[in-house]
């Protein structure tokens, strides 16, 4: 691996950030606050929050098995994403490498901070080599996407190929874990002290059944940690969204059951479908959700729409032709899917 701070662009490596006045006060408790011109009305949301949050990540850090120091929490994960392009990607200077089809904010990142962003397609299985991948870098590529399980396919990549990506470059590999909770191989999280080159995301938004509030989670050495930190807004993460997520916490058994029904429910759902004959085939899925390849995509999702049912029409992503992602939701509204689409082939058969 290069050095950190020849990966980090000059400007961010110098950056002194903005110091709030919850950064400078540090130490004795104290009981008077009048230091950020807060509100004295309206406890507790007149406080500025914690800028690092470091209750929520002791907590973290104990259910993900990592210390606090190596933990980002942004907006989502997709503010861990933009942070990582504006850390370490000089635009029009500075490439990235993705996998397609694949996760499409690793794009719109790329095209916002006007980084070049390269694609290595999958094969007919979903998976990369990677050989392929490292073939497409050069000396301007800081970053390499992996998504894994990934969306759209559903599929975990192959852990063989993910490390060889690790062990061979040279720049920073992302592992996204947005769905990790679903699949049967464990977190990168376990190989952080291994490759101080990973970067592992994971997000509230799926297993955890809480996208309202927009947490995101980056796992990676407390060097790179402390970039992400230095570039974000100083209150990023705000009140309400640390108490949700400290409570999920509290709940994580419970969690741990609604994963395990998600994917019993996703065997039925998909077997069910199976039997209808506008469904071609279902690709093999790691995670919430499954890609269906079905007679006519276009027409299928847009008589869903009329049935007041949606699911992601990806017909026209790479590889994904007449494909639907379809995610598992509860026993009934799959049920409903089920029952609209045998309307569906029951009047294909009568035209
Ligand atoms: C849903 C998803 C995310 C989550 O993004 P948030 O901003 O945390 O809601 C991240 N990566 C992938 C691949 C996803 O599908």
């Amino acid at each position: 691996m290069k050095t950190l701070q020849e990966l980090t662009r000059p400007n961010i490596w110098a950056l002194k950030p903005y110091s709030s006045a919850r950064d400078e006060y540090k130490g004795a408790t104290a009981s008077v606050f009048l230091d950020a011109n807060e509100s004295p009305y309206n406890s507790p949301h007149n406080r500025y929050p914690d800028p690092l949050q470091l209750d929520l990540k002791k907590k973290i850090a104990v259910v993900k098995v990592v210390e606090p120091e190596q933990i980002f929490l942004g907006n989502g994960s997709d503010e861990a994403i933009d942070l990582l392009f504006r850390a370490f990607c000089e635009p029009r200077e500075d490439n990235v490498v993705a996998i397609d089809p694949t996760y499409g904010m690793y794009q719109v990142c790329a095209d916002v901070n006007d980084v070049e962003y390269r694609k290595v397609l999958l094969d007919e299985n979903f998976q990369f080599t990677a050989e392929s991948l490292l073939k497409a870098t050069d000396k301007h590529t800081k970053l390499i996407f992996l998504c894994s399980p990934n969306n759209p396919t559903g599929n975990d990549l192959s852990g063989d190929e993910i490390l060889k990506v690790l062990d061979a470059f040279d720049g920073l590999v992302i592992v996204d874990e947005a769905y990790n909770d679903f699949s049967d191989l464990s977190s990168y999280t376990a190989k952080l002290k291994d490759y101080p080159n990973l970067v592992v995301l994971q997000t509230f938004s799926k297993a955890w059944a809480s996208a309202a509030i927009r947490l995101g989670m980056a796992f990676a050495s407390e060097d790179i940690i402390h970039i992400l930190n230095k570039i974000k807004y100083p209150y990023n993460i705000n009140l309400l969204t640390q108490q949700h997520a400290m409570e999920m916490l509290h709940r994580h058994h419970e969690i741990d059951r609604w994963v395990q029904t998600l994917i019993e429910e996703r065997t039925r759902f998909e077997k069910e479908l199976l039997e209808l004959p506008c469904v071609e085939h279902i690709y093999p899925s790691d995670a919430n959700f499954f890609l269906a390849r079905v007679t006519d995509a276009v027409k299928i999702y847009n008589y869903l729409v009329t049935e007041g049912i949606i699911v992601r029409n990806r017909h026209t992503v790479s590889l994904c032709c007449n494909c639907l992602r379809i995610t598992v939701g509860m026993r009934s509204e799959n049920n409903n899917l089920i029952s609209a689409l045998r309307k569906y082939a029951d009047k294909e058969a009568q035209a």
